[in-house]
């Protein structure tokens, strides 16, 4: 079900869970900014999703109310991760899907990384 992205964050969500150790997930990359952990249902050979430390809901709640070292941190931290999986020269993609017609799931903020095959174009 995707979300509703005027809520409040929920600080039960499953990512919250991960974040504070609560549940575990497959870690790919930490830094004071994010966390970086495999996808439990991976869509690609490479699918990794990278979170923020703090609590947003989604893409627009995070670029809303972030500061803008919390902003820079989280996107210098998922260049890390991808030049980490050896995709920069291959390529891959980024996605974020946002609220209720992106199809949001989660409740915090999540980059998808996508990699390890050629993805089609684009077509909205
Ligand atoms: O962008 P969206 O919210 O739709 O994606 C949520 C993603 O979180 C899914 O790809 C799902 O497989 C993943 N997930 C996960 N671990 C969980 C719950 C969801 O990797 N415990």
């Amino acid at each position: 079900m995707p979300i509703d992205p005027s809520q409040p964050y929920d600080p039960d969500n499953v990512f919250a869970k991960i974040l504070r150790g609560e549940l575990p997930c497959k870690k790919v990359y930490e830094d004071d900014f994010a966390l970086a952990f495999h996808d439990i249902r991976p869509q690609a050979p490479i699918h990794v999703l990278v979170i923020p430390r703090g609590e947003y809901v989604s893409w627009d709640d995070f670029t809303a109310r972030a500061g803008d070292g919390e902003i820079a941190g989280f996107m210098r931290a998922v260049g890390h991760v991808t030049r980490q999986l050896e995709l920069d020269g291959p390529g891959y993609r980024l996605l974020v899907n946002m609220g209720g017609d992106g199809h949001q799931e989660v409740p915090h903020l999540h980059v998808h990384i996508f990699g390890g095959r050629q993805f089609f174009q684009m077509v909205p």
